[in-house]
């Protein structure tokens, strides 16, 4: 019994060596919701082929029909692995990339690009590529002076210093406890994909719930054709069909909220924890519901959502009060033929 107990105890530390990830018991549960949901496409799409008598004919027929669905499922858990793999944007790596780019260069050309965007707001954004116009020693000391910039003045540190890190956290940055760093634009945190969605991976984000609907959608047709087609004779297995459908149906009608909600938030430049917790964020506090302060307009909110690129980091300024009396005025007939909105 003793030698069976060390039997198991060596091949368990074994495991972990050949396995690092299993040997954390965070990394594990990541890795089992992962495997979990890949399982998950794998039912839904193998019992079709199971069951399906006409697809398999279809397929022999015509297969390029199946081959674009597949190739569309493959592509979709490519973009699951790829957003799951992705950094949200840690506000510690934002502080390192200004860091390393000051170390390397003493005359360092540049640590930070400042632009007035068109409707005002301020936007301070850092990138190995391009030169700048000021030069900033990225110290501790220079981050604190960067950030505390983008508040209105008079603001304390204290208010904006994450506990758990330790560092000045820009506006739209929240820390995550599950990630245990403070993220960049926060949105939430997705336990399916096992990392916090921020401003490095909400395009992908988006992009993943996108491709999800519509392989969900196709499933969705595809198992009411199975129904429809009276191919299956045994009830059980009828039933069964049933209650696939009845879950992939349920899946979509969720996917397809999450898909409208985030397109929603993309357009105005919002994201979920400040919509859910307007009143608990400081300067947010006050502001009508309707005025969605970082908002730079429809087009160039969707620009900057779709084109931002790693590496770079951007931190938003908050606006001042006559920007925000601006962007809460009435529109008139003036506003929407200079597209005020866009
Ligand atoms: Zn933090
Ligand atoms: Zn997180």
């Amino acid at each position: 019994m003793a030698a069976d107990g060390l039997h198991a105890t060596a091949l368990a530390e074994q495991c972990s060596r050949l396995f690092p990830c299993l040997a954390d018991r965070v990394r594990r549960s990541k890795w089992g919701l992962k495997v979990a949901l890949v399982l998950l496409h794998v039912i839904f799409v193998g019992v079709l082929f199971l069951l399906d008598a006409d697809l398999i004919r279809k397929t022999k027929e015509e297969p390029w029909y199946t081959a674009i669905y597949l190739g569309f499922l493959v592509a979709t858990l490519v973009q699951y692995f790829f957003t799951s793999g992705s950094s949200p944007g840690y506000v510690v790596d934002a502080m390192r990339v200004g860091n390393e780019m000051c170390t390397t260069s003493v005359n360092s050309p540049m640590l930070l690009n400042q632009s007035i965007s068109r409707n005002n707001s301020f936007t301070s954004s850092m990138n190995r590529n391009q030169l700048g116009r000021r030069n900033y020693g990225m110290n501790s000391s220079s981050w604190l002076k960067l950030v505390m910039d983008l508040y209105p003045p008079g603001s304390s540190i204290r208010n904006w210093t994450c506990t758990y890190c330790n560092i000045i956290q820009p506006p739209r940055s929240k820390h995550c406890h599950d990630c245990d760093k403070c993220v960049l634009q926060f949105d939430h945190h997705c336990v399916w994909l096992g990392t916090c969605i921020g401003q490095g991976n909400h395009c992908r984000f988006w992009w993943y719930i996108f491709e999800e609907s519509i392989l969900c959608t196709w499933t969705v047709v595809l198992y009411i054709d199975l129904l429809s087609s009276k191919i299956i004779k045994d009830w059980w297995k009828e039933l069964f069909v049933i209650v696939l459908l009845a879950a992939l149906i349920f899946c979509l009608v969720f996917l397809l909220l999450l898909l409208l909600f985030h397109s929603y938030l993309v357009l105005t430049n919002q994201t979920t924890y400040e919509l859910v917790r307007r009143r608990r964020i400081l300067y947010l506090r006050g502001i009508p519901e309707r005025v969605h302060p970082f908002s730079r307009g429809i087009c160039k909110n969707l620009y900057v959502f779709c084109c931002s690129r790693d590496g770079k980091y951007s931190m938003e300024a908050v606006p001042t009060m006559e920007e925000l009396e601006a962007k809460a005025r009435p529109y008139t007939c003036m506003d929407i033929m200079s597209c005020r909105c866009c």
